[in-house]
């Protein structure tokens, strides 16, 4: 818990509505993290070699890399072939779905996928999510609020696992809010950019999820309408294209990205 931000607490009740607030740390996100992954892994056998493996594999590192986020990087593929639907916790724990693949198609697909992903985590969306959720299930008293900010207890804890629904129903994803959604789609594509791949890939694969249907793809219950975040991506693509090609005329210091352990 940051505690610098314990001394504001009525303007922390002024800004609930700012879907920006934070109040985790990574330290506080990664007990959650590494449970909402066994959880996953205990649901499904995980794809341990092959050519799917490979990709997934390949991909989440150049991504990871491409982020410039110094997390430990992991990625596993699992197979469930019914399962349309990616993510990465917070501290970078990546799992495909056998499912998106043949949607994804290509490889260039599944980095807009991963990419997205990926931006999730990078841009602390969990905690950001997290930390609305607590401050609507503390009812937004002072009081609650001062004994949830006051103290990262087990109780607190339980209480962000069950805004965090525990990972286990409905997959350890959650819808995030819309404004996220636009940043992770955005910075998703500036990383897979980076990476190498084509990011035009990004709204052909949101208008092959459309056709899916709703109700369909896991992927879907959770995120916005796929053709209108493919039309916005096609805007904005070519901008974000010279806006990367500009980046990498100036000399930047090197990243040395964390191997993404299997
Ligand atoms: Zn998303």
């Amino acid at each position: 818990m940051r505690n610098f931000l314990r001394p504001c607490l009525f303007s922390v009740l002024l800004l609930a509505g700012c879907a920006d607030l934070n109040f985790y740390s990574d330290e506080d996100l990664e007990p959650l993290s590494v449970q909402a992954y066994a959880e996953a892994q205990e649901q499904y056998p995980e794809v341990k070699s092959g050519p799917d493996h490979d990709m997934v594999q390949r991909v989440a590192q150049k991504i990871a890399a491409a982020s410039g986020e110094n997390f430990a990087w992991e990625a596993k593929l699992l197979k469930a072939d019914d399962v349309v639907n990616a993510f990465c916790l917070p501290n970078g724990r990546i799992a495909v779905y056998t499912g998106i693949l043949p949607v994804t198609q290509n490889e260039d697909a599944l980095a807009a996928v991963l990419g997205h992903e990926v931006a999730h985590a990078t841009k602390r969306h969990g905690g950001k999510r997290m930390t609305q959720g607590m401050l609507t299930q503390a009812g937004l008293t002072a009081a609650d609020l001062a004994m949830g900010l006051g103290k990262m207890s087990d109780e607190s804890k339980g209480m962000v696992m069950g805004v965090l629904g525990a990972g286990a129903q409905i997959g350890v994803i959650l819808p995030y809010s819309r404004d996220n959604e636009s940043e992770a789609d955005i910075e998703g594509i500036r990383y897979a950019i980076r990476a190498g791949y084509d990011p035009n890939e990004a709204p052909k694969l949101w208008e092959r999820m459309a056709a899916l249907g709703s109700g369909g793809p896991a992927w879907l219950s959770t995120h916005p309408d796929p053709m209108d975040r493919a039309a916005e991506l096609r805007k904005r693509i070519p901008q974000i294209i010279e806006e990367e090609k500009g980046k990498q005329a100036k000399p930047t210091k090197s990243v040395a990205p964390g191997a993404v352990k299997k």
